[in-house]
């Protein structure tokens, strides 16, 4: 920037909407969802600003009717993702020199296009490919997206006027250099804007990415790049390929260029990805940033003073949600003794009214899981529950795979706190709840502390202050947003950055200005203005 202080528009939260019987945002929704559904498309990968058709493809399905197939896309060789290496060193050069207004305009114009022209069809993709109902395509593939665009934006230009000091004879000047090396993305199933995230919030600090979505996301995946495209992303600054996970991984992390990776997914892959880039480390020009949002086994926590149909509807919603898919859902809850026989009764009287099915008839509030791993996975643990002592399974507990992948919303209640169910991140529509003696709070949120390796999310419901303020000490490492009276879910840009500790991710939230520093080297400029001529100080006499 040479001739101006710009002040780009203040972020504000894309408002949701409704999709409410009779408006017109359903109406459209509907129609982009029969058209696509209708259409067979095939999704290149995008290398260097060219669509590369390799002919070695694989299909895209709805999970919620798995024999039609809404079209293919083509999976990268290990010489695509080098090729994909070098387009993005190449962009680097015009793209770090580009002045940040460019950069600012370019994923503004993102927002925008999401926000109007592309609303219908990123969210129909959403509901297609990943079953997402109306409500949480909208507020995950169009109002998330928009938000991390707009505030991204706003936040590059905070830490931009971060300066130094200054004397009179000396200007210190810091400038937000893009990392040297390119940035590697590497995006989960379950949020269409985070996929959109990753690659775009290094791109926007000047930075050039290989963005690899999953491959149950690639249909919605195909919508962000054309809104990238549109909005005027320069060739080569966003890469996106698709293919084999490993050896694309294990091409990129082989790479002297390498010089950060934007996860989020599940631990394990994170952590052999870090591994990996240890192995590696005496290859590398710079050291790695290493992001990563991992996974979650987040809790409710219930104490004798609440109210329990507060309780039940944060469970009802905060567990089973996009299908309990969320990386924040609910999925271990305690309860005290005094409230169990209200909180079962709202809760179970929730679950008997949620409708499943398709995400077309707008009445289905649970649609499928996203694949046939995640079903059979999910299937079992609900199965060792119906064998299993001192546990038993009070609502749902059927499955059906036969036209889509649809798991009952399930509630197991065991009499074990660290039964296995309670530890483990099943990331589907299962909850467990235990039931302690209302005396035994304190001993409980150790045990809320103590059950498992994540921190991710985790809320707290009292009416008492005092038992408040002993929960939020007790649970400070148990999450990294943490809620009280509230479902755990839902974190929204600009309110709640998001992120969690322990084996949840290195918790550096997702928008936020913390993010983006990851994916800035600063250079401290220092300039005299007139240079000293003698080396002699006053104290040498
Ligand atoms: P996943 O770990 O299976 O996949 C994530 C990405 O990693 C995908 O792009 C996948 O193709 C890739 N991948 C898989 N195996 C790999 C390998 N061996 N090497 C390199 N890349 C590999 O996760 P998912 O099922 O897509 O998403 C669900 C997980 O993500 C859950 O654990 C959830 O908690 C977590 N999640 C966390 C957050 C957060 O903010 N903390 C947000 C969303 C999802």
């Amino acid at each position: 920037m040479g001739k101006g202080f710009f002040e780009v528009p203040i972020a504000v939260n894309e408002p949701v909407k409704s999709y409410a019987p009779g408006s017109k945002e359903r109406e459209e929704v509907l129609k982009t969802y029969k058209q696509m559904y209708a259409e067979n498309i095939e999704v290149p990968l995008y290398i260097n600003g060219q669509d590369v058709k390799t002919g070695d493809t694989a299909t895209m399905v709805p999970p919620h009717d798995h024999k039609h197939v809404l079209g293919s896309y083509h999976r990268a060789s290990k010489d695509d993702v080098m090729r994909a290496i070098d387009g993005a060193l190449e962009a680097q050069k015009k793209w770090a020199a580009m002045p940040w207004e460019q950069r600012a305009a370019i994923f503004l114009r993102a927002a925008e296009l999401i926000a109007g022209p592309y609303r219908s069809k990123i969210n129909a993709a959403t509901m297609l490919g990943q079953s997402k109902n109306i409500h949480q395509a909208e507020i995950d593939s169009a109002c998330e997206l928009i938000d991390f665009l707009r505030f991204n934006v706003q936040y590059m230009t905070e830490i931009y006027a971060e300066q130094p000091e200054s004397t009179s004879d000396a200007w210190n000047r810091v400038e937000y250099r893009p990392l040297e090396g390119f940035v590697y993305a590497i995006t989960p199933f379950n949020f269409t804007a985070i996929a959109g995230n990753l690659p775009s919030s290094a791109a926007l600090m000047g930075n050039v990415v290989v963005w690899k979505p999953s491959h149950t996301q690639v249909y919605s995946a195909k919508v962000i790049m054309d809104v990238f495209r549109e909005a005027g992303v320069p060739a080569g600054v966003i890469n996106m390929v698709m293919g084999d996970a490993v050896m694309i991984s294990d091409t990129i992390l082989a790479d002297p260029n390498f010089a950060g990776v934007h996860f989020t997914g599940s631990t394990g892959v994170f952590q052999g990805i870090w591994k990996k880039i240890g192995d590696n480390i005496h290859n590398y020009k710079t050291y790695p940033r290493i992001v990563g949002e991992t996974g979650g086994k987040d809790f409710v926590v219930a104490h004798p003073s609440t109210n329990p149909k507060q309780v039940a509807t944060a469970l009802s919603r905060g567990a089973f949600e996009f299908q309990g898919q969320k990386c924040s859902a609910a999925s271990r809850s305690y309860i005290p003794e005094s409230l169990w026989e209200d909180v079962k009764k709202h809760l179970l009287d929730d679950l008997k009214s949620f409708k499943m099915g398709s995400p077309e008839d707008m009445s289905n509030f649970i649609t499928a899981v996203i694949d046939e791993k995640s079903f059979d996975k999910l299937a079992s643990y609900i199965d060792a529950a119906k064998n299993d002592e001192g546990v038993q399974i009070i609502a749902g507990g059927n499955y059906d795979k036969s036209k889509g992948y649809f798991i009952e919303p399930t509630v197991i209640l065991t009499e074990d706190p660290k039964y296995t169910t309670m530890c483990t991140e099943l990331f589907g529509p299962v909850l467990t709840i235990y039931v302690y003696k209302d005396e035994d709070w304190s001993d409980m949120l150790k045990l809320v502390d103590g059950t498992s390796e994540y921190a991710l999310t985790g809320a707290v419901f009292s009416e008492d202050r005092y038992a408040l303020e002993e929960a939020i000490i007790a649970l400070k490492n148990a999450a990294g947003n943490f809620y009280i009276n509230d479902k755990p879910t839902g974190a929204v840009v600009g309110q709640q950055p998001f992120g969690g500790a322990r084996a949840s991710g290195t918790n550096d939230k997702a928008g936020s200005k913390m993010n983006l520093y990851r994916w800035v080297s600063p250079r401290l400029i220092k300039e005299t203005f007139v240079s000293p001529t003698d080396y002699r100080y006053p104290f040498l006499g």
